[in-house]
């Protein structure tokens, strides 16, 4: 049958069917809509910490200033010899002896890398493990590289902790790999190294990739401590994941880099695949490359916020205060990052529909979350916030929750 010139649509490809991307999603364009009305909108939906009033470091933007002039043309695909440099060395230091430059990709933010390593690797329907919650790029990009993500459960009552027992049941003979978001968001979960052992375990005993997701791991409150996953392991295929946007507070420069680690030899071909989608975007936005040298090898600024009489501490602590002693929610200390996950216990509020929950919370209050059914939680029963916003703004925010949570509990 034909179709006139006329009727003929323009349609989104079917390779989009199950793609999901919540964070950025209908509620960020309601509220973007009423700003556009002329609404003041307090945004505690994206960890982005820059409008927060959280500054990069001064040497950072210097240097990417003096070195903008011969950033003008195409790098390297990989990205800046100096970064990469950087970048291993950096992995020596914290025990990975085995990330030599050529391992280093630069990418424009840790987004395109995850995106790119999973095109690389995917065929249809292979399974990829990825914890519920998530940071929902995983599972997006799961499943526009044509695989299946398959979620394991955390555990909120236990911090947050990976569910060994059900990562292990979850694991079919269409298993490549296995996603870890260290420290979590949303959660804000720190794993101890005899959890990231024991899932190193599992990868080792069925052969699979460990896709390490480590852009928190300097947002460390009190005693947390982060392992990266590959200095536990160096006969496990580990892709480790970083960069400057979160600890150097750049997420506009598109700054962030993927490292491989362990026995290389079986990926040959993988590798050969990753290669060809780095060089067929020919490379990353070279005035961000120039800031990973200064940035790792500088003063380290995020300890100023995170440290006793820190901003971000000091923010963390007043959200998880506030956030209990609303009637009905409770949530677990984030040990590093820079988000809640608040759970609404629902036997006081009856939610059907968290999205809906977080449109109704924006139109009354005027504020924005994020509903824990976009982060591929579970259940309609948590949100995220981020604790980036100064003291009386998160006080103002976790107020208008309150009150907003008041009127549906009556
Ligand atoms: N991974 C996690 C866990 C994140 O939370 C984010 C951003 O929020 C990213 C990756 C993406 O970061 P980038 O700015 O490097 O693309």
């Amino acid at each position: 049958e034909q179709t006139s010139r006329e009727d003929r649509r323009f349609k989104q490809s079917s390779k989009l069917r199950d793609v999901l991307y919540d964070i950025r999603g209908p509620v960020l364009e309601h509220a973007q809509r009423m700003e556009s009305e002329g609404h003041r909108i307090l945004k505690l939906n994206i960890g982005n910490p820059a409008p927060f009033g959280f500054e990069a470091p001064d040497e950072i933007l210097v240097d990417m200033i003096r070195n903008l002039p011969n950033s003008q043309g195409y790098s390297d695909s990989r990205g800046i010899l100096s970064a990469r440099t950087a970048v291993s060395q950096y992995y020596q230091t914290r025990g990975i002896r085995t990330i030599g430059v050529d391992d280093i990709y630069l990418g424009n933010g840790v987004s395109e890398l995850i995106t790119l390593s999973l095109n690389a690797l995917l065929n249809d329907g292979d399974e990829v493990l990825i914890p519920a919650p998530d940071y929902p790029l995983w599972t997006a990009s799961v499943s526009l590289a044509g695989g299946t993500p398959v979620h394991y459960l955390t555990v909120e009552e236990e911090g947050w902790m990976p569910d060994l027992e059900d990562m292990a049941a979850k694991i079919s003979p269409r298993t490549k790999g296995i996603v870890l978001i260290n420290p979590n968001n949303p959660t804000g979960a720190v794993y101890p190294k005899h959890v990231i052992e024991d899932i190193l375990e599992l990868a080792r005993r069925h052969n699979l990739i460990v896709f390490s997701d480590e852009i928190y791991e300097k947002i460390l409150y009190e005693d947390a401590v982060h392992y990266n996953t590959a200095a536990l392991a160096d006969d496990v295929l580990t892709l480790t994941f970083s960069g400057l946007s979160k600890a150097y507070r750049v997420c506009g420069f598109r700054a962030g880099w993927m490292a491989i680690s362990g026995p290389r030899q079986r990926a040959a071909d993988y590798i050969e695949g990753i290669n060809m989608l780095t060089n067929m975007r020919l490379c990353a936005n070279v005035p961000g490359q120039n800031a990973i040298q200064t940035a790792l090898g500088g003063y380290q600024s995020i300890n100023d916020l995170i440290l006793p009489g820190g901003r971000l501490l000091e923010q963390r602590n007043l959200a998880y205060q506030l956030l209990n002693e609303i009637p009905g929610v409770s949530v677990q200390q984030a040990k590093g990052a820079m988000y809640l996950f608040p759970r609404l216990d629902p036997e006081v509020y009856p939610i059907k529909d968290d999205e809906k929950f977080a449109l109704d919370l924006l139109k009354q209050q005027k504020l924005l979350v994020t509903h824990g059914t976009g982060f591929n939680w579970i259940a309609p029963d948590h949100f995220r916030l981020v604790t980036l916003p100064a003291k009386q703004d998160l006080r103002d925010a976790i107020g208008r929750i309150a009150e907003f949570l008041e009127v549906l509990r009556a």
